[in-house]
């Protein structure tokens, strides 16, 4: 017998109606001979709802007092949707978080899974019962109700899934699966059919509201094949699944996202010394703050300028933890701007094809959006605009990588190999209790690896005018040259000109260096870099990952020159010199040779 979990979000649970139809579901899925496990949101708008009534009480309510007002929503439903099941004739029992043992830390409105207990569930499973368990919400180890983070039912019931061993777990939602991009704001976006771990995370991360972006990392680490669907039709919707089961369509990008209400925060005059970086960090992730972008370029007269996006909601106080750090390390001060959002497109095959930035940063520049920062990994191109540009520079990018059009074959029958073929890694730490920058438990991230790459060169190019169109004249100048670009990055103007840095295999630095020379500015080749990435689940999450790996380069006072973010990896450039020592320390950071 298997085993399912099926997760009805707040849409489709939102009246008497949708609920005896989520019911039925279930029931159906039940009667076929699964065990069903379902996993719901609040109803309709009622998260907002609650919010909205503290605010008029409380400008600025206790986050504890929060989660106990906000878990309420999710005990209502699961309460109606047990006496919808048992109205159908079916045994049913609903649980809160607390109830089945969904234990985690105490970071109130965005607390983290730390172990869940099967016990009960299971119990109530075997008495052939549909078990019904509030998503969102949790206890932590003083018994105070926790919230996962808007949205964190997806990731109730990926965890659910991932520890009770469940064949597959359904996600009922109000679009019949993943679409290229939010199809509410480009209407012309394709649904996927099959899309992998990798790109989902990079996508939700990256703003695709459709999934929690901690219910991939779940989904990943413990091998769960995701279905997302509509919950008004039969029709099949995306799987989310590993990559050897991922779709390959043959393109360099698989889809693309958008975050609106992003922060920057630029930390002036960093001292380019081992360390520095460090400070800033440990001082941010210590108040809980997820920093997305990190951008980090090549310092001049020894001085950096260090810019990080958050989501603009964490801003006031990511503001005084960046005052704090930025006295700390000496730096001359602190900017921001709170007007910006970050469009980004992700696909597996970047990895093999080329121009891919050019192609999108020509597809804003055609818009006449000026690129403000840019951040790249192997499977994603962020750019951060103005705020204003944001559904029109999504709808450009879509459209250049003819989102349009690829997905558009229908799709093929799938099947996720049975829960017991895949492997089932449950709670593979990495974080030792020494280490406090790293949590510890369920959510914990994973580190799969260190990588030194000693091929690279760095290419920087000083005082180019920040203006529409400069990143894709650049780009398109490099590839002409025939030259193949890996990371990119580029920080915030400050003064009307701005500074690009990209790296190229070094026996091409020069023919790059050569192509960017006419587009003015100071153009400087660093020919000895080391690059070192940090793989894993969790990287972007988990603040700590790139405060840990600052960390053991500062301790081994190796100066960090770049610095590139994404959710999948953390790099950093270093000098060439340093290379083996700097792999060897991180390799020791993350323990990756004690298992
Ligand atoms: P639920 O309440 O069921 O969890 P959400 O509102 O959280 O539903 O997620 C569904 C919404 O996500 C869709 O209505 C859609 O507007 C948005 N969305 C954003 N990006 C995407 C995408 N790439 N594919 C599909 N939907 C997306
Ligand atoms: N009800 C919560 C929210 O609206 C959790 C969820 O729906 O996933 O954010
Ligand atoms: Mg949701």
């Amino acid at each position: 017998m298997g085993l399912l979990v099926q997760k009805f979000g707040g849409t489709s649970v939102a009246d008497s109606n949708k609920i005896l139809a989520a019911a039925r579901r279930a029931i159906q899925a039940h009667q076929r001979g699964d065990q069903v496990l379902v996993v719901v949101s609040a109803r309709g708008h009622t998260t907002d709802e609650l919010i909205e009534l503290a605010r008029e009480i409380n400008e600025r309510p206790p986050a504890r007092e929060m989660d106990m007002l906000l878990s309420t929503g999710e005990q209502i439903t699961v309460a109606l949707m047990a006496m919808a099941v048992e109205a159908l004739g079916v045994p049913a029992i609903s649980f809160t978080g607390a109830q089945i043992g969904l234990v985690t830390d105490s970071f109130h409105t965005k607390a983290r899974i730390r172990n869940i207990s099967t016990d009960r569930v299971k119990a109530a499973l075997g008495q052939g019962r549909i078990v019904i368990v509030a998503g969102f919400q949790g206890v932590d180890e003083d018994y105070n109700i926790t919230t996962l983070g808007r949205g964190g039912s997806d990731t109730t019931a990926v965890a659910l899934a991932a520890v009770l061993g469940a064949s597959a777990c359904e996600i009922y939602t109000d679009v019949d699966g993943v679409y290229t991009t939010d199809p509410r704001i480009v209407p012309e976006a394709r649904k996927i059919d099959r899309i992998s771990y990798d790109e989902m995370l990079e996508l939700a991360s990256l703003g695709a509201g459709v999934m929690h972006s901690r219910s991939i990392e779940f989904a990943k680490k413990y091998g769960v094949p995701i279905h997302v669907r509509s919950s008004l039709s039969d029709a099949p919707g995306t799987w989310i699944v590993a990559e050897a089961d991922a779709r390959r369509l043959g393109v360099p990008v698989n889809g693309a996202a958008l975050a609106r209400e992003e922060a920057r925060i630029t930390i002036l005059g960093v001292p380019d010394r081992p360390g520095a970086v460090h400070r800033i960090f440990h001082t941010i992730s210590k108040a809980a703050i997820v920093v997305d972008m990190i951008v980090q370029n090549v310092a001049v007269d020894g001085k950096a300028e260090v810019s990080f996006t958050v989501a603009k909601d964490d801003l006031p106080e990511t503001l005084s933890a960046a005052e704090e750090a930025a006295g700390a390390v000496d730096a001359d001060g602190v900017r921001h701007d709170a007007n910006v959002s970050k469009v980004s497109v992700v696909g597996l095959g970047m990895r093999t094809h080329t121009g891919v930035a050019t192609t999108m940063f020509e597809a804003l520049a055609a818009e006449g959006i000026n690129i403000q920062m840019i951040t790249t990994s192997e499977i994603k191109i962020s750019v951060l605009i103005e705020r204003t540009h944001a559904a029109a520079a999504l709808r450009a990018v879509h459209k250049a990588f003819l989102l349009d059009e690829i997905h558009a074959e229908a799709p093929q029958p799938f099947r996720p190999s049975p829960a017991g073929e895949r492997p089932l890694k449950l709670v593979p730490l990495v974080a030792s209790d020494a280490d406090a920058d790293l949590p510890r438990g369920m959510e914990d991230l994973v580190i799969a690896g260190v990588d030194l790459d000693e091929t690279q060169a760095n290419v920087a190019l000083f005082g180019v005018p920040d203006e529409p169109g400069h990143a894709a004249r650049v780009f398109r100048a490099i590839g002409d040259a025939g030259v193949m670009v890996d990371m990119i990055v580029q920080n915030v103007s400050l003064d009307g000109l701005t500074d690009l840095s990209f790296t190229v295999p070094r026996e091409s630095a020069e023919r790059a260096a050569e192509a960017v020379r006419p587009f003015g500015g100071t153009v400087a080749v660093e020919p000895e870099l080391a690059k070192l990435a940090v793989a894993g689940v969790g990287m972007r999450t988990h603040t700590g990952v790139a405060t840990a790996m600052f960390r053991a380069l500062a301790d081994a006072s190796i100066n960090i020159k770049l610095i590139n973010t994404s959710e999948v990896r953390v790099n950093v450039g270093a000098d060439r010199a340093n290379g083996q020592l700097a792999l060897a320390c991180l390799r020791k950071a993350f323990r990756l040779d004690e298992a």
